[in-house]
């Protein structure tokens, strides 16, 4: 029962309904007082005018018309007596001279008045204008017109029966159609909390249903379903990601193992034991760089990773890892040429942005046969952005390939199926990208059979390239 009182139903039925009620009470009283004021209003001037011609007519009569004048008026009082309409001519000191029939016969007191003042005034059940005239007429010093308020009272006592009832309406109406209103709205609600309660994270097929009204609650439904969109997205990426992974890990630990059981199998040379210890050594390299590229990939997803940021000369970055690989480059008797504008920093990880600089030069020397070049450029064409380009004129990448490059343990066809297979988990590039927009930088990818591949890294230019602090 608490519950119910607590429902956004019941609340916006009660925010409603007292919201109605308000008004409708605010309009009804308006009402009942408006037309209180115009009978009332009406009254008065009716009796103002009856004042103003008796007084016009007085001035006009002779003496001898005097009487006759008092039986027109008696007429009138009786013609007007539902109304209780009756005159009174007084003389200065209030001397009652003459009065119509229907005079009340209480005392009516006698507002003191300026001379020629019509102002009405209400006395027990009766509204009163008196008139005191500048200079006495057939020895009338002043008129008194009045009228009962009975009649106005039962008028205005039917507008009270009728707003009585009209409130009676309303306060009844108004919370139940307010509860039924409510009802339809948060019926939508209701649809949104029962799909979301079912939704678990194996199961995120459901989705909201759409009303079409594309009021607030349709749109709240778009956007709860595209959330939903972007997390089963996601939790299919982790899915994929986790399973590739044990994929990849797998089969190093499986020539760990086979070399182990070979050594076990049967007595063997020192020799041949050595040979499968440096196999054993191998492996374990293989999975060594292999968790840790899972590892930084973890890294570079974590949100904090900006809060440890620095400022890094990454023209020394870059010349360090070209340092590296020119070695292996002689070996495989490639070209490796480097144009380095310096100083040039740039704001984020050392250790990550060295990752990134690396895996490219690694893959450009991977994937380029023996007598080509790789080409490394570090530039800075505007004031705020720096250009890293690793260009090459290896085997390219094929154009439906591209798409993928920088997926997760994506390798192309053509790096598996050369005659030695070149050596790689996939995970490389995606790692390069994880860093690029860790650093709120991009990453770019063009290729051909012919002129070879070339990636460009832009990154925000650090604001100090003059310091060395290095992180
Ligand atoms: P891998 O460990 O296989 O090198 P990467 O993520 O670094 O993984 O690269 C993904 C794939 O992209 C590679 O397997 C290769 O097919 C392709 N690739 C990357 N760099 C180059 C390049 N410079 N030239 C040709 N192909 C490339």
């Amino acid at each position: 029962m608490k519950r119910f009182w607590k429902t956004l139903r019941v609340r916006l039925a009660i925010w409603n309904a007292g919201a109605v009620i308000l008004t409708a009470m605010v309009t009804l009283i308006g009402l009942q007082q408006g037309v209180r004021w115009a009978l009332l209003h009406e009254m008065d001037q009716l009796l103002i005018e009856d004042i103003e011609e008796i007084t016009l007519t007085l001035k006009e009569l002779s003496a001898a018309e005097f009487d006759n004048y008092t039986e027109e008026l008696n007429r009138k009082a009786i013609v007007h007596r539902h109304h209780g309409w009756f005159v009174e001519l007084l003389s200065r000191d209030q001397t009652l001279l003459w009065k119509s029939v229907a005079t009340p016969e209480t005392a009516l007191p006698f507002p003191a008045l300026k001379v020629d003042s019509r102002k009405p005034y209400t006395f027990e059940n009766y509204r009163l204008v008196v008139r005191q005239l500048k200079s006495p007429i057939h020895n009338v010093e002043a008129i008194r017109v009045g009228s009962s308020l009975t009649f106005l009272s039962e008028d205005l006592a039917i507008i009270d029966r009728f707003v009585l009832m009209a409130a009676g309406f309303v306060l009844v109406l108004a919370p139940l159609s307010g509860f039924l209103l409510a009802g339809r709205t948060v019926r939508s609600i209701g649809d949104i909390i029962q799909t979301a309660a079912r939704l678990r994270p194996s199961h995120l097929d459901e989705r909201l249903p759409l009303r079409g009204t594309e009021d607030e609650l349709d749109q709240l439904a778009k956007t709860v379903n595209g959330l939903l969109d972007r997390i089963a997205t996601y939790l299919q990426q982790k899915r994929d990601f986790l399973a590739n992974a044990a994929h990849e890990l797998r089969t190093p630990l499986a020539a760990i193992r086979s070399s182990v059981e070979v050594a076990l199998n049967s007595n063997r040379s020192v020799e041949e034991y050595q040979e499968l210890l440096i196999d054993i050594i191998d492996e374990g390299s293989a999975l060594e760089t292999l968790v840790n590229q899972l590892l930084l990939i973890s890294e570079t997803e974590a949100e904090k990773i900006n809060s440890d940021f620095g400022t890094v000369m990454f023209h020394e970055v870059v010349q360090k890892a070209i340092d590296m690989f020119v070695g292996v480059a002689e070996t495989r008797e490639i070209t490796l040429e480097a144009r380095i504008e310096k100083p040039l920093t740039v704001p984020g990880i050392r250790g990550h942005l060295r990752q990134l600089v690396n895996n490219l030069i690694d893959n450009a020397i991977k994937y380029t046969p023996t007598g080509g070049k790789v080409t490394v450029t570090l530039t800075a064409p505007h004031a705020n952005l720096i250009h890293l380009d690793v260009q090459d004129n290896g085997i390219g990448i094929a154009p439906e390939d591209l798409p993928h490059v920088f997926d997760r343990f994506f390798r192309a066809e053509r790096s598996r199926t050369r005659q030695q297979e070149i050596v790689g988990t996939g995970l490389g590039l995606s790692i390069c990208q994880a860093v690029v927009s860790a650093h709120k930088g991009s990453i770019t990818c063009h290729s051909s059979s012919e002129s070879g591949t070339c990636f460009t890294v832009r990154l925000p230019r650090g604001e100090n390239d003059i310091s060395h602090s290095g992180v």
